[in-house]
């Protein structure tokens, strides 16, 4: 539903002039008020910057004209960077939540290629260890069987949702934070109202409508009137063979990293 006022907003400002525009936009009354404050920060990037390069995480985002500083009182350490438009509409959703009690703060948010690729090598070489405390170089010797057990909660480079500046990581790295008490109420809040701010949850609990991918994250938030074109343009553009210049990247093809980690979501966060 969303998606389509999104594109439907889209649309407009395709078609017509400036101060047209602003007369659509402010007739769109039923529309969600924060979808139209945030639709004119959106308008004149997406064509020009989303190309594969910015799917990919290749660009630097501190130097990057379309993304923003997050505040120190949004997050629990300095330096992290969003897309101008997933601030906004973070900002009001953080407001909001306030309003209810509820603090929201970003743990993790836009992450390139190299942060990826640190991430990443860090685990394959053991030096960080997975989950159980497990050493995967160790454990593991088999190139894919340790991607896949690298995967249940990171991302190959290129392919991680963080790269687009529309992803955010919030209050723990724990599903079970969210299983009781200020964890609890938070989570029930952002599964309640998120998506009256465009964010949804792409890591939801694995079953049979979500057979692949990563394993459920209930800290991880997507925003996606920018990360549903940009689904959209890697399930297009994007092939496990260009997915490559870290350790472990000949297992890319193997495994199927974009159709079933990329595109390996709940469903309510992929575009039609
Ligand atoms: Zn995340």
């Amino acid at each position: 539903m969303m998606y389509r006022m999104w594109i439907f907003l889209l649309s407009l400002v395709a078609c017509t002039s400036p101060s047209e525009q602003a007369m659509t936009l402010s007739t769109q009354k039923d529309t969600a008020t924060t979808l139209a404050t945030i639709a004119p920060l959106v308008q004149d990037t997406l064509a020009p910057t989303f190309d594969l390069n910015y799917i990919m995480g290749k660009f630097d985002p501190t130097q990057h004209p379309d993304f923003v500083l997050i505040a120190p009182e949004y997050a629990d350490r300095e330096g992290m960077y969003l897309h101008k438009a997933t601030y906004a509409a973070f900002e009001q959703m953080y407001s909001d939540a306030r309003k209810e009690g509820i603090k929201l703060v970003i743990r993790s948010a836009t992450r390139n290629f190299e942060a990826q690729k640190r991430i990443w090598e860090n685990k394959w070489t053991g030096v960080t260890k997975i989950e159980s405390d497990e050493n995967a170089a160790e454990t593991t010797p088999n190139p894919k069987e340790r991607a896949l057990k690298i995967l249940r909660y990171s991302s190959m480079p290129s392919t991680s949702r963080h790269h687009w500046g529309t992803d955010i990581d919030l209050n723990s790295f724990s599903n079970s934070y969210f299983e009781q008490g200020e964890g609890k109420k938070l989570y029930d809040w952002l599964l309640a109202n998120a998506a009256k701010y465009g964010f949804c949850q792409p890591y939801t609990a694995k079953g049979e409508a979500r057979p692949h991918g990563y394993e459920e994250e209930r800290w991880h938030w997507s925003y996606l009137p920018i990360a549903k074109p940009l689904t959209k343009l890697a399930a297009n553009s994007l092939t496990d063979n260009m997915v490559q210049g870290f350790k472990g990247a000949e297992t890319a093809t193997e495994i199927g990293v974009v159709k079933k980690y990329i595109l390996g979501i709940n469903q309510d966060c992929l575009p039609q």
